[in-house]
């Protein structure tokens, strides 16, 4: 487990960054925390370290965006808004979790019934008494949080 605490959205920018420069072929991430915590900005890291110039926004009615430009194909997941996993099954949800791209899921916690095995928790909290811009990021085996 990691934990890395910001304090601006730069920083959080550089640590996606780093996941990216860093990221396998087949890696899963879920992205956890309330809105407007830094999920996007953190992607938006996350993209630029795979060498994706063009320009990340949340898929919030899309469900998956794909980007085929980078080091790696980078699908990028906001399923905050379905209603059921079978919205999961329409978009062949498998295809890009045990692709060989990397997956990043915005409120990946919504869906765990079907995470793969293995999948990493990122978790963006604030806490207003060390600021409006502090954020702390825990980097985890996705379940291990709900364990202790
Ligand atoms: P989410 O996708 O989690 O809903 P966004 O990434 O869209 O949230 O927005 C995060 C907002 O918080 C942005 O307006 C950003 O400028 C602001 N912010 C302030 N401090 C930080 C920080 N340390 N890390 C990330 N974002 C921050
Ligand atoms: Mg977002």
């Amino acid at each position: 487990m990691q934990e890395i605490e910001t304090s601006s959205p730069e920083e959080t920018f550089q640590v996606g960054k780093r996941l990216g420069e860093e990221a396998q072929a087949g890696q899963v991430y879920t992205l956890v925390g309330d809105l407007g915590v830094g999920k996007t900005v953190l992607t938006q890291g996350v993209a630029r370290g795979l060498g994706i110039a063009e320009p990340i926004c949340s898929p919030t009615f899309t469900i998956v965006q794909v980007y085929e430009e980078g080091r790696l194909p980078f699908y990028h997941f906001d399923v905050y808004r379905i209603a059921d996993v079978d919205e999961m099954e329409e978009i062949g949800y498998e295809d890009y979790f045990y692709g060989e791209g990397l997956c990043i899921i915005e409120w990946g916690n919504l869906i765990s019934d079907i995470l793969p095995e293995g999948c990493m928790e990122i978790r963006i909290e604030k806490d207003l008494e060390k600021g409006f811009d502090y954020r702390k990021i825990t980097i985890s085996e996705s379940g291990e949080g709900r364990k202790a």
